[in-house]
């Protein structure tokens, strides 16, 4: 099964329970504009270099299409697709003012100078300039883009159009960018667990916790479950794995990280296999690296109790299916890492009104934000007594249809 098909069919188990006619989610499912560009540049060794960029504009009912560019060499339509209508689900489910899209370039951008990756971007943005903006689509950053590439993105697009700060988020401080940005996705996650436990009579601490991706998402996801109390006992990425049953130290972990850019030479911890790490015994299993890591031939290894999507979609639908009748409570991706895309708005606003909130504001303003979209799903649960991630698609779908339908057709 595709992304694009797997996504569809969380699609469809909310339009089912909204009971959405055929027309509706033939509507609702396709998707705004596509577009796929040449990108070529001059390498540094002076030979000419040719990639395929993507930009899935996705649905634009309830405001500006909002979404990452990723570069990676397995970007593909299908997967930007995928993930284009996930980031209209996501922004309706915690009730910001924007649809959604998502961008990339099937590159790998370590093999590529600083220099030459400029180039590349710049390229990009000279073929979807015309199709971007503040009020029409804000890309940010992804998977194997950072605050440079978006600052590249901003100087190429005010050639064209002036300078203009919103027109993409996860910006360098210097040019706009939010307070928090950084750790947003890893905060919102936390957030997110403490409204989950909470719903139960439980806390942070109560729990071990697996987290997979030691990169932005799960290297703030650690820190910050680490600080309120959870044991993290076990971190991987592309590198290797270490685990600690007693708990690792993770801001030793983090410091250790950052020099040897790996996780699995930790002295606090021991190695083990990258693979083994969704399988480990924990209460709290976290996937914060790739999509699709959780699949009908794994999932019935996996023995934590809650999975929170750290990742964009991590769990394919049968292993959704699977994990569900193992009793596995998941908080869906489209909510558990929705605060990213949340503090981006806070950017966006902060852009558009010229002026800046400090770390505290941004902070409480993303709590605030995690917990009155969950009280929104746990609502919508209730009524239609189905799983968190059908009630938080159902949500967003409900959202998303009622504000196109009011703009008329
Ligand atoms: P990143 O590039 O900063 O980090 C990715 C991490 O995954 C790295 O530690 C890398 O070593 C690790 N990794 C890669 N392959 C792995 C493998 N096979 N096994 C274990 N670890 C592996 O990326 P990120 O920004 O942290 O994004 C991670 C995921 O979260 C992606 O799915 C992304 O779409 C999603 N996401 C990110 C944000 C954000 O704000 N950064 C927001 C929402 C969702």
């Amino acid at each position: 099964m595709t992304a694009t098909e797997a996504t569809n069919k969380y699609f469809h188990r909310a339009a089912d329970l909204l009971k959405l006619d055929e027309h509706q989610r033939h509507f609702l499912i396709t998707p705004y504009r596509e577009i796929k560009v040449e990108c070529s540049f001059i390498k540094d060794d002076g030979t000419l270099a040719t990639y395929v960029g993507f930009r899935i504009q996705h649905d634009n009912s309830r405001g500006p299409m909002k979404g990452g560019i990723r570069f990676h060499p397995q970007v593909d339509l299908d997967e930007v697709v995928a993930l284009a209508s996930l980031m209209t689900w996501k922004t309706a489910v915690v009730d910001l003012p924007y649809g959604g899209a998502k961008g990339g370039i099937a590159v790998d951008p370590k093999a590529l100078t600083p220099g030459e990756l400029q180039r590349l971007t710049r390229t990009f943005v000279q073929k979807i300039h015309d199709v971007i903006g503040p009020n029409t689509d804000v890309p940010a950053p992804d998977m194997g883009t950072n605050a440079q590439v978006m600052a590249w993105i901003l100087d190429e697009y005010a050639k064209f159009h002036g300078y203009t700060t919103g027109v993409v988020t996860g910006k360098p401080i210097e040019l706009g960018g939010s307070l928090g940005r950084d750790s947003a996705t890893g905060r919102g996650l936390l957030y997110a667990a403490e409204c989950l436990f909470a719903d139960g009579g439980r806390k942070v601490s109560d729990f071990t916790y697996a987290i997979q991706g030691f990169g932005n998402v799960g290297s703030w996801a650690a820190k910050l479950i680490h600080e309120a109390g959870g044991k993290v006992v076990a971190v991987s990425d592309v590198t290797g794995a270490t685990r600690n049953p007693a708990g690792l130290d993770v801001p030793a972990l983090a410091e250790y990280q950052a020099q040897s850019k790996s996780v699995s030479g930790f002295p606090g911890g021991t190695p083990f296999p990258a693979e083994e790490l969704l399988f480990q015994s924990v209460d709290v299993l976290v996937p914060a690296a790739l999509g699709g890591v959780l699949t009908e031939a794994n999932a019935g290894r996996v023995r934590a109790k809650y999975v929170l999507e750290g990742a964009n979609h991590p769990t394919d639908f049968e292993a959704d299916a699977i994990l569900t009748a193992m009793g596995v409570v998941m908080l869906p991706d489209i909510y558990a890492n929705a605060g990213g895309v949340t503090v981006s708005y806070f950017e966006w606003v902060q852009n558009v009104q010229a002026y800046r909130w400090d770390e505290e504001h941004v902070n409480r303003e993303l709590k605030k934000t995690m917990a009155k979209a969950f009280a929104d799903i746990k609502a919508v649960k209730v009524q239609h007594g189905c799983d968190w991630r059908t009630a938080a698609f159902t949500l967003a779908v409900a959202r998303v249809g009622k504000a196109a339908m009011m703009r008329g057709l």
